[in-house]
């Protein structure tokens, strides 16, 4: 968790939400910290982390 590096608000709390857009990349929103610090942050799509297929079986080892 991160927090402001003025007045150590969290972030994800959002004190007051400025704007929020949508990209090809997610949702941006512009927020405001208590102390008047505009942030930005990207809430991306892809929230899950991607897993890669294992494959434990070589092709075409037989007997
Ligand atoms: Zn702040």
């Amino acid at each position: 968790m991160e927090e402001c590096p003025r007045c150590g608000w969290p972030e994800s709390e959002a004190y007051e939400v400025l704007s929020r857009h949508l990209t090809s990349e997610g949702v941006v929103t512009y927020t405001r910290c208590a102390c008047g610090e505009v942030q930005v942050r990207v809430l991306r799509f892809e929230a899950s982390p991607v897993t890669p297929l294992h494959r434990t079986r070589p092709s075409g080892a037989s007997g």
